[in-house]
This record gives C-alpha cells, structure tokens and sequence, in this order.
C-alpha cells in the first residue's frame, strides 16, 4: 500500500560565464564528482542527477521548469561554485514549484595554503557565491533548507538524507486521500478543522462517505475470506484467550477479518490512503474496527480515531516519509492517555481504544478480545503489545481558527518493564522532553491535541521543515524548551501569521 514514485532529485551548479571555459570545465568536473560520491555513499534513500552548470538566466529557469514538468523530481539541490549573479535567478526561482535545498558547500576541503592563488579563489568561492544566492532567495521570501558543511562529510550526507524524506513528504502530501466514514466525535473541538484550508495547505482531499457505504463492503466479504485471513491472524500472533470460549472467540477475531478485508477493497477501489472511524457512528458493524485498523495502518494506511482526519493524513504523510528507511521502528496514531507522576520519573502512557500500529510493537503482537467501554457494539478483537523503547517525535496538527498549527515534541519511549496484565490495548510509555513538567505544560498552552502522529524514525527538524514548506505555523517542544520563551514564541508567532496571512 505504501507506493510512492521512484523519486530523483536534481543537482544544479550555479556559475556564470564570465570566467572562462576552463573554469566552468573544472566547475563540472567538481559537481560531477560531488553527485557521484553522494550517490555511492549509499546514505542517500533518492538518487542525485547531475544537471549542466547554469550560467544564465535562461538556462536557470529552463532547468527550474523542467523539474517543475517531471514527475519524478521531488526537489532541486542548488549550489554555487563561483560567483552567479542572482538576478539571473529570479525569473526561474518564481516559477519554481518543488522543494529546494541550497547546499552551502565547497570542493575543496581545505585552504591549499603553499598554492592558493587568485585563479583558485576565483574558482572556489561558495563563501561568496552562495551568499548572493542566498541573499536573494531570502529577498523573495522562498522557502528552502540550508545546509552548510563540506560533501564529504557524514553529518552533511546525514542532513540531505533526512531532508531528501521532507522533500517526499511534500511532494506526497497532495496526493493524500482520507475518507471519513464517521464525522467528528460529537461535541469534541480539537479533532476539528477547516477542510477546505487543509486542501489548500497541504492538497489533502477529505471526503466523508456514509458508514454504511463501507459496512456494505465489510457484510459481502465471504465466508471463505474470512476464514483464511482469520487463520492468517492465529499464525501470526499470539492468542489471549483468558478464559473466553475458544469458539466464541473465534467469531469474534473473525468480525475484524471481514472488516479488515472489507475496508481494505473499499479503500483500495475508492484511492483513499488514510481513514477515520467514529465510535458513535458504527452502522452495518458489529465491532469498533480495532484489529483491521491496525492492520490497515501497519500496511501504510493514515487512521485518526473519533472523526481526526487531521491525525489521520499526519500518520500517512509520516508513513510515506518513512518509507524504505531500514531497521525503521516504526510510525502510529497514538493518544495522551494516563500519567505517571512519581516524582523524577514521569511518564505518559500512550494507548487508544483499540488502534494502536504494530509497526511500534516491541514483541510479537496478540490478539485479545475485551468488552469496549464505550458504544454498543460487540466485544472488538484487538492487537496488544507494548512499544519499542527509543526516542521518537510526537506531531499534532490543530487549527487555530485562522491557521493550522504544528506541535513537534521529541519524547523518548521507555522500557515497559511493569506489565500490566489488564490493559486490554497496545501501549507506549513515553517521557515528553524536556521533562513532562514543562513539556505537557508547553503542549496545552501550544493547543496541542490528545491524539498525535507518532514516530520513531522521523527528526523534529524533518517535521519542522515540512511545515515550514507547506506554510504553515511550527512549534518544537524539546530539550531547550522553557516555558518563559515559549509563550513569547506563541505570542509573536500569533502577530506573524496575522501579519502573513
Ligand atoms: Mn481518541
């Protein structure tokens, strides 16, 4: 379910003509060499192509409009070896449309201090070239991410890799359908929002259908196909049956096969990547969906629960940033559930009603059936677990009323050491940094929701990046949080997207 094209990103020189053509030859020759050696580092998830050194006006915005035109370009890489004079940019970087990143780098490593001359400082003179481009990429008020170090260097590689999956994230997040088959939790305000900006700011189409349009799917599943993804589940995971009739529970896992197999054709005949369930709305279904959501959300599939469409395109979006990153830990929906406050040792336990992604599970997953304390419906089959420990980055996305509002908090999951035989749902303990004082502090007076995207292999930078790009308000909660600047940090940014609006 997680496809996404075969993304390339572009590197583009930047030079002008002025120094002759042995110089723009050796110009080449050193972007040439930078491409292959980022190319064979095998840190990179996307492929660098070499694009001819740009010179002028007319071949800059040739090269911006045909990264525009190919599908397959998900970003530019720009750099300048020499002095390119930056008017020549203008025309081109207006009508540019993807991601940019402005390596700030150089060819050489260090001053060849016996041999330096002013042939060599005319041609290697990024210090000086790049901030002429710099200066009128900020004059034009374009997003881009700046990263400075040399090439070869593994923190550089590192920081291209990881903007590389914003990159994806950016170009992926207007291709991002959710379809809600339950509106918002009634009475509920924080897992509202304006789906019309959220279509404008971030190209999520939201769609509601009737539950009953899905439940259709779910009630034609056959009997045949249920049983063999039911004996699917019994290979693959545990089986808690704590004293419930084998039988009876059996039929019970077996409502989950029908509406895993059911809403899996739903989505995949209607193209919808994330979807949102509403326990107040369950017509045509005997249980909460629980363990086909889960399944569904291993698979790549966005889920928000009570109506959180929001939430929903978030765990999406970060599955397919994510996407391919080896030994990854995992990407969920999760839920600020209870605390613990014992001094120096604070935690939140994260849960949810049932939906919790296994990709986040520590051990092999269960299946335990258990009465839902809430709605009307049947006893749901759900999968439990505890998570990973590790640390990892907790997104909420609100709306303010008149602009969307991104909370980035880093936390750090810890070993579930205590079990805790009665916890009837999947788990993470997690402690928000800088400590849970100050960052639950700091979350409620950012806004931020109960439920969050989740995960452990995405960087707040990252996130803050994606933002940043899609225009949109970001707040970190991290390590150097207090709550004295924080505020302040809320206050001016309030002014700011008043001023920018
Ligand atoms: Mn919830």
């Amino acid at each position: 379910m997680l496809t996404s094209k075969v993304y390339k990103f572009w590197f583009a020189t930047g030079s002008q003509d002025l120094y002759g053509d042995e110089c723009l030859k050796e110009v080449a020759e050193h972007s040439r060499i930078i491409v292959e050696h980022l190319n064979q580092s095998g840190k990179l998830p996307f492929e660098v192509v070499l694009k001819p050194t740009l010179i002028d006006s007319a071949s800059i915005r040739k090269c911006f409009n045909e990264a525009n035109a190919d599908e397959t370009c998900a970003g530019v890489i720009t750099w300048m070896h020499t002095f390119s004079p930056a008017k020549m940019w203008i025309l081109g970087l207006q009508e540019y449309r993807k991601p940019l990143l402005h390596l700030h780098t150089q060819f050489n490593r260090e001053i060849p201090y016996d041999t330096i001359d002013m042939d060599f400082m005319n041609t290697n003179q990024s210090a000086h070239g790049d901030r002429e481009f710099g200066h009128i990429v900020s004059r034009m008020g374009i997003e881009r991410k700046v990263i400075v170090g040399h090439w070869k260097d593994e923190q550089v590689v590192k920081r291209m890799a990881d903007w590389m999956r914003t990159a994806i994230g950016v170009m992926e997040s207007s291709h991002i359908r959710v379809v809600r088959v339950g509106d918002n939790m009634r009475d509920v305000a924080v897992t509202e929002g304006d789906k019309v900006e959220a279509e404008i700011k971030f190209g999520w189409e939201i769609d509601a259908y009737n539950i009953t349009d899905i439940a259709e799917y779910v009630q034609s599943v056959s009997k045949g196909d249920i049983d063999a993804l039911v004996s699917k589940y019994y290979d693959s995971y545990n089986i808690l049956l704590e004293g419930r009739d084998e039988e009876e529970f059996k039929k019970h896992v077996a409502v989950q096969a029908g509406i895993e197999i059911g809403f899996r054709r739903f989505l995949e005949e209607h193209n919808y990547h994330a979807i949102v369930t509403n326990f107040q709305m369950l017509s045509g279904l005997n249980q909460l969906p629980g363990l086909a959501i889960q399944r569904l959300m291993e698979d790549g599939y966005g889920f928000g629960a009570e109506g959180d469409w929001k939430t929903a395109a978030m765990v999406r979006l970060m599955k397919i940033m994510t996407k391919g990153i080896k030994n990854a830990k995992g990407t969920s929906f999760m839920e600020d559930y209870t605390y613990h406050l014992e001094l120096g040792k604070e935690a939140i336990l994260q849960s949810h009603m049932l939906e919790v992604c296994p990709t986040i599970a520590n051990e092999k997953p269960s299946i335990k059936v258990a009465p839902l304390s809430m709605g009307n419906r049947q006893d749901p089959a759900r999968l439990v677990f505890t998570s990973k420990a590790g640390k990892g980055v907790a997104c909420s996305l609100v709306d303010l009323g008149n602009r969307f509002r991104l909370i980035v908090n880093e936390v750090e999951c810890l070993p579930q050491d205590k079990p805790m035989p009665h916890l009837p749902v999947a788990s993470a303990l997690w402690k928000p940094e800088p400590n849970l004082i100050t960052g639950a502090e700091a979350w409620i007076l950012a806004g931020g929701a109960h439920h969050t995207a989740f995960s452990y292999d995405l960087t707040a930078e990252q996130m803050g990046d994606w933002a940043a790009a899609m225009g949109i308000e970001c707040v970190f909660i991290d390590k150097d949080t207090t709550i004295r600047n924080f505020k302040n940090e809320l206050r001016w940014n309030s002014i700011s997207y008043m001023l920018n609006r």
